[in-house]
C-alpha cells in the first residue's frame, strides 16, 4: 500500500544564498499516513487542509507520526510485538 506523508503543517525552508526558482517547504506538525491512490488518511481524518508530500510514510526519521496512523499501517511497530 503506497503511503504518503501528509503534514497538518509545512513549513517553508529558509532560502540560503543561493537564490532559488520557487519555494521549498517541509512537512511540519504531525504527519499522517494518506494513501496515494484513495487519498484516504490511514486513521481516518479528513484529507482535506492536509499538506501532502510526495514522501513515503515511511521515509525520515524523527518526524512527529500520528500515532493512530502508525498503528493503521504497521509502521515502526517492534518486531518481536
Ligand atoms: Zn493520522
Amino acid at each position: 500500500m503506497p503511503y504518503k506523508q501528509a503534514a497538518e503543517h509545512r513549513q517553508e525552508l529558509p532560502s540560503r544564498s543561493v537564490p532559488r526558482r520557487r519555494p521549498q517547504f517541509i512537512p511540519a506538525g504531525r504527519i499522517h499516513a494518506i494513501n496515494a491512490d484513495t487519498r484516504e488518511v490511514a486513521c481516518g481524518i479528513n484529507a482535506a487542509g492536509l499538506y501532502v508530500f510526495d514522501r513515503d510514510w515511511t521515509a525520515g526519521i524523527g518526524l512527529n507520526r500520528c500515532s493512530a496512523c502508525v498503528e493503521a499501517t504497521g509502521y515502526g511497530r517492534p518486531p518481536d510485538a
